[in-house]
């Protein structure tokens, strides 16, 4: 028995009036195509309702209302009154916070308790942290051995126009991602959402509208990959593009951005590892570890998806996992009694459930889970695999889906064999580690290759703290002051004084 929330007054009106627009130089406009498509509530595999279908022609258009921003207003606009914007505008996230999270939770499917304790806020948090580094840029002055009279000095300058294309598992916080360190630093931003997803970037769009920003200072498009986001990277005057999404797209990206040498990061998909220790308090390490895998139905690019556990542990702890997941609420996310909600889309749905029948097939035991529910909706339970080796397909390609592997290890005072299991992997972006020896905890972590380690914690994140991928995980650093450094370029000023 499910029983829904009412919907927020404001997402009934945004929903009414459809189909939704793209939003370019300061308007909400229609496609030049006129084409649309169906946006798909993936707790039912009903349309929601139906947004323009942007392409290349649309694409041209936002690079030129981008580029007249960059020249024009947006270019007189101070550092300070840039972090006023930001600020404004997270104040008016704020304000229709709850809209944000339902919007969310009826186009991805993630609980709306989730959305409401994580994507809003954090998004909304993200914005403030920007807003604030938007009056604290500054380049060096360099002493130089060139000259007694010679001046040099840096600036760290913005890039220009910038393209940002995001996926579909936290459609609202990566916009703000993508969009709080790039605007801060003085960009302008085409920003291509999820063609699963395209809702709350759109919603967003009318609050960036309301925080005043000049119009072409950001644009919004909806659109599907191989064209709206094929136009972005392959345009000849975007200068930089951001991505986030699977490593196989991401292969692409660098390739359509190289015909003009576009400055590239990547944030892409992983493979995790969460190591359980022998001495690790279990009253946070089976609860984290829970979490680690099934936060956002599995659909999380630094889910802790391979579990070793040491083997005087492992039984246990597998125990304790099980009767736990068993015993989730899975249902539409608009129940606020549902703890997992459904996978994204029909094809995500397919995808995840092929993983789970190459499990079975590969010889692992599905604990609990194991198959895809038969009901309306796109929902596959949260599934345990046990008996799984490090070469099975489960335990090597990233599956996003409530799905784990676990697998024991047995080498407490000798680490180097868990470590070198958890590093074989072309994937690098977190990893988990779980015990109470400080000593172990900090050589463990220095020794896992992972642009994230959590220990003692799992899927931490924070504005102020840097987040991206080692190996095939992508490169460059979102979040943090190193975020800034993906949306700046330097300049060398050298001053004859003579
Ligand atoms: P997922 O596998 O999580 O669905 P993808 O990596 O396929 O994620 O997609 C992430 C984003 O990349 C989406 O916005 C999608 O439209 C976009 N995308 C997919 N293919 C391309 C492409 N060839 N060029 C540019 N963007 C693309």
């Amino acid at each position: 028995e499910t029983v829904k929330i009412a919907l927020d007054p404001r997402v009934e009106a945004f929903l009414a009036k459809g189909p939704k627009k793209l939003f370019i130089g300061g308007e909400f406009v229609e496609s030049l195509s006129g084409k649309t498509f169906e946006t798909i509530d993936p707790s039912s595999g009903e349309m929601i309702t139906t947004v323009y279908e942007a392409d290349a022609a649309d694409v041209d258009r936002a690079v030129e209302a981008a580029e007249r921003a960059f020249h024009g207003d947006w270019a007189k606009v101070s550092p300070s009154e840039r972090g006023r914007m930001l600020w404004k505008l997270a104040d008016l996230m704020e304000e229709h916070a709850e809209a944000l999270a339902q919007l969310e939770t009826i186009d991805n499917g993630k609980p709306v308790t989730h959305a409401r304790a994580a994507d809003v806020p954090l998004a909304i948090d993200h914005f403030r942290y920007f807003a604030g580094w938007s009056t604290k840029l500054s380049g060096e002055v360099i002493n130089n051995s060139a000259g007694r009279n010679m001046l040099t000095y840096t600036r760290h300058e913005p890039i220009g126009v910038v393209g940002q294309i995001i996926p579909w598992n936290f459609p609202l916080l990566l916009a703000a991602w993508k969009l709080g360190a790039a605007l801060a630093t003085g960009n302008v931003v085409i920003l291509k959402s999820a063609e699963q997803t395209p809702l709350s970037a759109i919603y967003l769009a009318e609050l960036i509208q309301q925080a005043g920003f000049p119009e072409g200072v950001v644009n919004i498009i909806t659109g599907y990959g191989p064209t709206a986001g094929a136009a972005i990277t392959n345009h000849p005057r975007i200068r930089k593009v951001a991505f986030t999404g699977s490593t196989e797209v991401g292969k692409l990206i660098m390739q359509q951005a190289a015909g003009n040498l576009k400055k590239v990061s990547l944030e892409l998909g992983g493979k995790s590892p969460n190591i359980i220790f022998p001495d690790a308090d279990f009253s946070k390490a089976i609860p984290g570890a829970l979490m680690g895998i099934f936060f956002n139905q599995g659909q999380v690019c630094c889910a802790g998806s391979r579990l070793f556990v040491h083997k005087k542990v492992y039984d246990n702890v597998l125990a304790d996992m099980t009767s736990f997941a068993a015993k989730m609420k899975q249902g539409p996310g608009l129940d606020e009694s549902s703890e997992i909600g459904p996978l994204v889309s029909s094809e995500q749905f397919e995808r995840v459930s092929g993983y789970l029948q190459k499990g079975n097939e590969e010889g692992a035991t599905a604990l609990t889970g194991g198959s895809p529910l038969d009901r309306a909706g796109y929902f596959v339970p949260p599934t345990i695999f046990a008996d799984v080796n490090d070469r099975m397909t489960i335990a090597r390609e990233e599956i996003f889906g409530p799905v784990v592997a676990a697998m024991p290890f047995d080498d407490e005072a000798q680490i180097a064999d868990v470590i070198r299991r958890a590093n074989d992997t072309e994937y690098g972006l977190a990893a988990g580690v779980w015990t109470t020896d400080l000593r172990k905890a900090h050589r463990v972590a220095h020794a896992l290759e992972a642009g994230t380690v959590w220990v003692n914690c799992y899927n931490a994140l924070d504005a102020a703290v840097p987040f991206g991928g080692y190996k095939q995980s992508g490169y460059g650093r979102e979040m943090g002051s190193y975020a800034l450094d993906l949306y700046t370029q330097v300049k060398a000023v050298w001053i004859n004084l003579d």
